[in-house]
């Protein structure tokens, strides 16, 4: 069974918490805390603990759509609470890099870059209290969240897996293992990201002082020798002195200020689901902003060799192959002098209408519960990106010199290449999605220090134009395919890219696409496969250059 909010199955009672199973649903009791946005409205017995089913799956569907920052899978049920920092990730992707969860309401996280850092550091030879093992791995580099300093009782120190362990073997009597302090160590280790989900009540803890002064009040009276009985009667005064709402800096010297406490306290003056719902998002969303400008101009800036580029790549007859781009240049003039700029954005509506809707195809999430409107509404947008894909071809290669005549569909069978279409499709969000990983790997393992947001955006701008090139590379060859069944009998009238200066027909007689592949082998080689990539290498140099800009900007 899988837990509804992080849609992972893995369980671990001592790392990840207790996993929660009501009916047919289940989840962690941690994600059910510690999920952003979520909160307990109902009673303990109700639901997972209080929290209702309609709130978990409401919160479920919102984080389908939110991908983890550690492993880029979907249902991403924490966020970094730095207000600088838009990181999503999985509760146990979080613990398994690092990630603080605070157990103190609003119960926040950070991710691991954003963990305050403690002003004491341990020795290198410094070994835990309760498995007198080596503190340190053998990374030997300090970890604030896996190594923790007791708060009570100076200089010592634990590993978190193992006052884990000691916490839930605790429970409601979970105190410091050295000095048996209660109040103050709980608190502290909650903050740190140990979980006993066994609080004592405020009564509790009252009674946890009284019977303190009991043993005091003992001790003071104990006689020295062991075999007189007790004489003096317990007296006990009330615990007037004991407050409990007063403040933990109050506790701290000043050298032993602790940051967490701060962090707390200051969020604390905040209403915590406000603060998720605005964050402060001016420089993020200035990259954001930024990000979708280029993307804008990188269409506009390279629809002129998307036009190139098509009309050399269905062109079966053509003599030269454009398959670099310096042919290409005389061609340019030629056709400029001859028929003026509008030549280089033909079909650039038709086009930017399919980046939308595959945009739209790709993107849209939010029917999980009506799985056949949704496969209906998805095939529906499908049609409609084939049609606009068809048209847009045919308005891109057209030439303006002589009217083409705008049937709307393609001339040869229209099912079938819608297929081949959509498969093709898929292959390349597939293939583009795992090669996007594979860079994403590669540039955090060479830069793993702290970066800055506007870097990140940066760094993504790179790793999707490498993703691209990538892409659009392999799978060329098919592409060409596809564009030349899909223009088929179409009638279309296109610019010789040969001359630059006359147009020509296209006449193709392929059976099938196993046919197409088969005349274009014996008619033009293997290159005949890459005609026109030289128009696609333009369009690679222009969106490098809009990425060098972008980064010279943020
Ligand atoms: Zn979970
Ligand atoms: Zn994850
Ligand atoms: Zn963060
Ligand atoms: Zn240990
Ligand atoms: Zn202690």
């Amino acid at each position: 069974m899988k837990c509804e909010l992080c849609d992972s199955s893995r369980q671990d009672e001592i790392q990840f918490g207790s996993f929660l199973i009501r009916y047919d649903k289940a989840a962690h009791l941690n994600c059910l805390i510690l999920s952003y946005g979520l909160k307990q409205r109902g009673s303990d017995n109700v639901d997972f603990n209080g929290y209702l089913f309609s709130d978990v799956s409401s919160r479920r569907r919102y984080f389908y759509k939110q991908s983890c920052c550690y492993c880029n899978e979907r249902y991403a049920n924490l966020k970094c609470a730095n207000k600088h920092c838009q990181r999503l990730f999985h509760f146990i992707c979080g613990i398994e890099n690092r990630a603080r969860n605070q157990y103190v309401k609003p119960y926040f996280s950070y991710c691991n870059q954003h963990v305050t850092k403690p002003k004491y550091r341990p020795k290198s030879t410094e070994f835990c209290c309760i498995c007198y093992d080596n503190l340190f791995d053998e990374s030997k580099r300090f970890c604030p969240v896996t190594m923790l300093r007791s708060p009570c009782c100076r200089d010592n120190w634990f590993h978190k897996l193992c006052i884990q362990r000691y916490a839930l073997e605790g429970g409601r009597s979970f105190r410091c293992p050295i000095c048996n302090n209660t109040e103050k160590f709980r608190k502290s280790m909650l903050l740190w990201g140990v979980f006993t989900h066994d609080n004592p009540t405020e009564e509790e803890i009252f009674q946890e002082h009284m019977d303190h002064l009991i043993v005091m009040r003992r001790e003071l009276f104990e006689p020295q020798d062991e075999d007189e009985p007790l004489v003096a009667p317990l007296q006990i005064d009330p615990p007037l002195e004991i407050n409990f709402n007063h403040d933990y800096h109050d506790d701290y010297d000043s050298d032993d200020y602790d940051y967490d406490y701060y962090d707390y306290y200051h969020h604390n003056r905040f209403n915590n689901y406000h603060y998720f719902q605005t964050p402060d998002e001016k420089s993020k969303g200035f990259c954001i902003g930024l990000k979708r400008f280029c993307c804008v101009i990188n269409n506009v800036l390279c629809h002129p060799f998307v036009v190139l580029q098509q009309q050399s790549q269905i062109n079966v007859v053509s003599k030269s192959y454009h398959i670099l781009p310096f042919s290409l240049v005389p061609i340019i003039t030629k056709l400029y002098r001859q028929q003026g700029w509008l030549v280089f954005w033909k079909g650039f509506f038709e086009s930017l209408c399919l980046k939308g809707v595959s945009l739209l195809f790709r993107n849209l999430h939010f029917f999980d519960e009506m799985p056949f409107i949704y496969v209906g509404f998805k095939g529906v947008i499908a049609v409609i990106m084939f049609v606009l894909k068809v048209n847009g071809l045919k308005m891109t290669v057209g030439t303006l010199m002589l009217p083409n005549d705008n049937i709307i569909g393609c001339g040869s069978k229209f099912w079938p290449l819608f297929f081949i279409y959509l498969s093709l499709e898929f292959a390349k969000w597939t293939f583009s999605a795992l090669a996007k990983k594979i860079t994403r790997a590669l540039f955090r393992n060479k830069s793993t220090e702290r970066r800055i947001i506007a870097e990140d955006q940066e760094c993504t701008m790179q790793t999707d134009l490498i993703t691209r090139i990538i892409t659009e590379t392999v799978f060329y060859p098919c592409e060409t395919v596809l564009h030349r069944m899909l223009l088929q009998n179409t009638n279309t009238i296109i610019d010789n890219l040969d001359t630059g200066t006359t147009v020509m027909p296209i006449f193709t007689y392929f059976k099938g696409t196993k046919d197409c592949f088969k005349t274009t082998v014996g008619m033009e080689g293997y290159k005949g496969f890459y005609k026109g990539f030289g128009g696609l290498i333009l369009q690679f140099a222009v969106h490098a250059a809009i990425v060098k800009i972008a980064k010279w900007l943020s």
